[in-house]
């Protein structure tokens, strides 16, 4: 499998009728760079720079983030890179930082909320990310956004940096976008504004479940109770992806569901052209893909997801549609 999975590196990801999927990995450390080169990856979808806090025995300093987002940009050589800014609190937790115990850690002080009230930490961080991209791209997106006044406070932070770095000299990246996740339900309420403002969308799939179904995604008793695969969630994904192609932004996948064969071809039929996943996902990915048809398997979704029987999953018609070819 590994060998087959290898020898389509080099090939382009595409379905059977030419749409390009591009498929891109999720990364976090040093570690994860040379993925790039190994899976033949398009880019990175979603860095997680927490990753470096987490690992960290002390508060990393402004010379370290730089080192390691310059390390990042320079292993990816021309290939896009996002950077999500600081997603700590909640499960991911910094043993150096003083937390308050939290009832509910996940609707709790958490990513882009402690980044807005502690605004050094997220302008050090952001000062880091500005100055290592120095000439180059630069793709920045804010975790747990919940309300459009909170992205609107992050790109301010951001284009006070900007200005600063313009204002001393020093170089600036070539281009800069800002994109948000959408992994909060209060968002899929206040998409328009946000397709006004955003550059780009990423789903966090894993968050957006969790908050839709309100269901902890750590607790093995309930995790799996609600298929990504149901009704629910595929409406709720495929109505992302048409108003963010409609609004011509570009939108990405980043959760674990980009991962599995049946639910990235389920996502491409809903019109998902840009998954970011785990390393070893993408072998398996794009053999799907390769071997699907995109007009056919969005014909075939349409009227499923019109269907009010009640169905908690379209896995068993999805899968069938699947075997067929
Ligand atoms: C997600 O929520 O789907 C996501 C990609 O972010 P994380 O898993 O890091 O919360
Ligand atoms: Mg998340």
């Amino acid at each position: 499998r590994q060998e087959q999975y290898r020898a389509l590196r080099e090939r382009p990801s595409e379905t059977r009728d030419g749409a390009k999927v591009s498929l891109m990995l999720n990364a976090g450390l040093l570690v994860d760079l040379p993925h790039l080169a190994e899976t033949g990856a398009a880019g990175i979808g979603l860095f997680r720079t927490e990753l470096q806090f987490m690992v960290a025995a002390s508060m990393p300093r402004t010379a370290a983030q730089q080192q390691l987002y310059r390390a990042v940009l320079d292993a990816a050589d021309d290939k896009p890179v996002t950077f999500r800014t600081l997603d700590v609190g909640g499960d991911k937790i910094l043993p150096y930082m003083r937390a308050e115990p939290e009832e509910n850690p996940a609707l709790g002080w958490r990513a882009i909320r402690l980044g807005l009230d502690r605004p050094a930490l997220l302008r050090t961080q952001i000062r880091a990310l500005l100055h290592a991209a120095g000439g180059r791209d630069l793709k920045i997106m804010f975790p747990m956004v919940a309300s459009v006044t909170e992205f609107d406070a992050a790109r301010d932070i951001v284009r006070r940096e900007h200005a600063r770095l313009i204002r001393h000299g020093h170089p600036v990246p070539s281009s800069l976008s800002l994109g948000v996740m959408i992994e909060v339900p209060s968002l899929l309420f206040q998409l328009d504004e946000i397709l006004e403002r955003a550059d780009f969308l990423s789903v966090g799939s894993n968050d957006l479940l969790q908050f839709l179904f309100a269901v902890d995604r750590g607790n093995a008793r309930v995790a799996g109770r609600f298929d990504p695969l149901s009704p629910a969630f595929l409406r709720t994904l495929a109505r992302v992806a048409r108003k963010a192609n409609e609004a011509g932004r570009p939108v990405t996948l980043c959760g674990e569901i980009g991962s599995r064969p049946l639910e990235a071809m389920a996502l491409v039929g809903l019109g998902y052209r840009a998954l970011s996943m785990s390393p070893a996902a993408i072998g398996q990915v794009k053999a799907a893909l390769l071997d699907v048809d995109a007009g056919e398997i969005s014909a075939f979704m349409q009227p499923l997801l019109e269907r009010r029987d009640g169905a908690a999953s379209l896995r068993a018609e999805l899968s069938e549609f699947a075997a067929r070819k």
